[in-house]
């Protein structure tokens, strides 16, 4: 059965969406709250990131290990594009799409952290 868009059951329905949406951001900010701001930590910035088709850094950026093209790293496993000072990326704007898919609060970034993932 449908109901019209103005119907009482209509509203009802997209009341309880908002709410569902409200709750999950709610959940969501929870789940961060433990987190550090990204800007400064940059501990992520320690994983190997094998580069893609499509990806273009500047070349003295990249090392290529089993002949897989990858960010160079330094003796930490800080990539070479993380400002030291800064914790920040340096190439923000045009970094790799493996960077461009991690999240802050993502059970690896979580786990890099040494937090509990959110129950
Ligand atoms: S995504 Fe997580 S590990 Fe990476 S910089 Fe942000 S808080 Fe730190
Ligand atoms: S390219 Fe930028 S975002 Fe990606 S690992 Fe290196 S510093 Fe971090």
């Amino acid at each position: 059965m449908h109901s019209s868009p103005d119907s009482p059951d209509a509203k009802r329905l997209d009341e309880s969406a908002i709410l569902s949406a409200v709750a999950l951001a709610k959940v969501e900010a929870l789940a961060a709250a433990d987190l550090p701001a990204c800007a400064g930590c940059g501990r992520c910035c320690h994983l190997v990131v094998e580069l893609r088709p499509g990806d273009v850094v500047p070349e003295e950026l990249v090392a290529v290990h089993a002949g897989v093209r990858c960010m160079d790293q330094h003796g930490d496993g800080a990539c070479v594009a993380l400002d030291p000072a800064t914790r920040l990326c340096t190439i923000y704007e045009t970094r790799p799409q493996t960077c461009r898919d991690f999240h802050r609060g993502e059970p690896l970034c979580r786990k890099i952290l040494g937090l509990p993932l959110p129950v």
